[in-house]
This record gives structure tokens, C-alpha cells and sequence, in this order.
């Protein structure tokens, strides 16, 4: 498949599902398929094995995608696309930091830049507290000045979701429109911006 698909990042042009492939500097090619599925009450997925689920969701998608589906292994990488917003994020001397507070989902990206960049800014805040008592007060100005940070990813991260997985015709014509548009100059760089939001610039 890798000579097929070498230097190409191809996506199926689908509703609620998308089976997307790029080739890899190996002989190899990754492959990912997404799909949007309905929770049931307690917000778990429906249980069935993830190949089984796979299988299902993504019949009738072309013959690309019948033959990922043959060589599917029986335990694929399977996770759900989700972001963690705690209202709060610090207690007294106890503060959430990284995916804990924030998560920001693979749709946004940049979680594990995040993670370090905020414990960096805990650290710097952290080192100028001198008392016990300033603790507190500290952990509660590093939720102040990071929480901007992270909700701006995750808005960026919300909003990359339709274009990603479009969930009805308008989207998906919208999507062509963007992959269209984003060859054009200046062009390219507005999507990035609206895509990852203003931290990745
Ligand atoms: C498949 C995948 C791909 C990703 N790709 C990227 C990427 O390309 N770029 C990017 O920036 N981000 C990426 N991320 C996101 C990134 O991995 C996370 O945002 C980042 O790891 C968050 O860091 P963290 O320290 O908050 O949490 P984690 O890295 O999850 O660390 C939490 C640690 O706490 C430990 N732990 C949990 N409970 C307990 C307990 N009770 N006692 C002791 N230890 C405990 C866990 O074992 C873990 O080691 C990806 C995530 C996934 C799942």
C-alpha cells in the first residue's frame, strides 16, 4: 500500500465516519478511521470487540477501505475522542494540571505541549512562593492566567470537529470547500489559524 499512498494524506469523503491514510518514511502505511457514535445513558460505548465495530461502521466505504478492514488486527490502538472541562481546577494546596484539567483531545492536538508548557508556568509560579500560606493563592493564579490557554485549544479543538467528521451534507460540502481553499496562498495559513487557534502560531 505504501507505494500507493506515498507522500499522501488521503481522506474519505464521508458522513459521521472517516477512514484516512498517509504513508510513513518505513515501507509502511498508518491508517486511522473515525466515526461518531451514540453513547448510551452512563456514556459508554456500545460493547462489541473494536474490530467488530469497525467492521460494521465502516461497510460499504470502497475497496481501500474493505481491504484496511481485512487487514485490521484484532486489537487495534481504540479510543474515544474527548476533552476533560473540570469548572475548577485548584482546591485549596491541591491543583489539577495537564489532561486532568484539561484535556484538549486529538482534534486540537498539542495536549502533551500543553501539559508541559502549564507545569512549566506552575513551576516559575510555584518558585516565587516564599510561606505555606502562599500556596493556595499561587495555585489559584496559575488557574487564572493557564485556563485561558487550554479553553482556547479546546475551542479550537470543538471547532475542528465538523470539518473533521462532518455530520451532514453542509459540512461535508463546507469541508471540500476548506481542503479547496487551503492550496491557495494566505489562504492556508487563515485555516491553520482557525484549525489550531492562536497558541500554535
Ligand atoms: C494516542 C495519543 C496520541 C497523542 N498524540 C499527541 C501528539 O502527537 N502531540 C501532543 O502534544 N499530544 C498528544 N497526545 C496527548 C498527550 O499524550 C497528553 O495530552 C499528555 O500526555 C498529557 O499529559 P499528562 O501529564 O497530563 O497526563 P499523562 O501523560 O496521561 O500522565 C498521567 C500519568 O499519571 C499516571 N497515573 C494515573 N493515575 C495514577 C495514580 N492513581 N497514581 C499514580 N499515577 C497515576 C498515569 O499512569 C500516567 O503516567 C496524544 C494522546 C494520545 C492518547
Amino acid at each position: 500500500m505504501n507505494a500507493r499512498f506515498r507522500n499522501r494524506f488521503v481522506l474519505t469523503d464521508s458522513i459521521d465516519r472517516v477512514a484516512g491514510l498517509y504513508s510513513l518514511r518505513s515501507d509502511e502505511v498508518a491508517v486511522f478511521l473515525v466515526y461518531r457514535e451514540s453513547t448510551n445513558a452512563q456514556g459508554y460505548l456500545q460493547p462489541a470487540s473494536p474490530r467488530e465495530r469497525l467492521r460494521r461502521e465502516f461497510a460499504r466505504l470502497g475497496d481501500t477501505v474493505d481491504r484496511i478492514l481485512e487487514l485490521c488486527p484484532e486489537h487495534p490502538y481504540d479510543d474515544i475522542v474527548a476533552q476533560v472541562v473540570m469548572p475548577g481546577w485548584q482546591r485549596g494546596g491541591t491543583v489539577l494540571v495537564g489532561d486532568a484539567c484539561g484535556a484538549v483531545s486529538l482534534l486540537a492536538g498539542q495536549g502533551g505541549s500543553l501539559a508541559i508548557a502549564g507545569a512549566a508556568l506552575l513551576g516559575d509560579i510555584l518558585g516565587s512562593v516564599t510561606m505555606p500560606e502562599g500556596i493556595g493563592p499561587a495555585l489559584a493564579d496559575f488557574e487564572r492566567r493557564w485556563r485561558p490557554v487550554v479553553e482556547e485549544a479546546q475551542a479550537a479543538g470543538r471547532r475542528a470537529a465538523s470539518s473533521f467528521l462532518p455530520a451532514n451534507r453542509t459540512q461535508r460540502l463546507v469541508r471540500r470547500w476548506v481542503i479547496r481553499a487551503s492550496h491557495l496562498p494566505g489562504i492556508d495559513r487563515l485555516i491553520a489559524r482557525q484549525i489550531v487557534g492562536k497558541i500554535a502560531r
